[in-house]
């Protein structure tokens, strides 16, 4: 199984994309609760590590 391994301003993709049909996302937070900002329509979420990693797809890295 692949490693996941992410960073802070590490783009990502997840399992489900969201309603503004754009999958990728940007890792802005990373604490107990990982914050993700769709780097489409830029609105956040917050999701546990777990949870997180759990829908987490790929990880794209930092993009410029
Ligand atoms: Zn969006």
């Amino acid at each position: 199984m692949e490693k996941k391994s992410y960073n802070l301003n590490d783009h990502v993709i997840m399992k489900k994309p969201h309603a503004c049909k754009t999958n990728e996302w940007m890792i802005t937070r990373m604490g107990v609760d990982i914050k993700l900002k769709c780097v489409n329509c830029g609105r956040e979420i917050m999701m546990d590590r777990i949870e997180f990693e759990k829908k987490l797809k790929k990880v794209l890295g930092e993009q410029s």
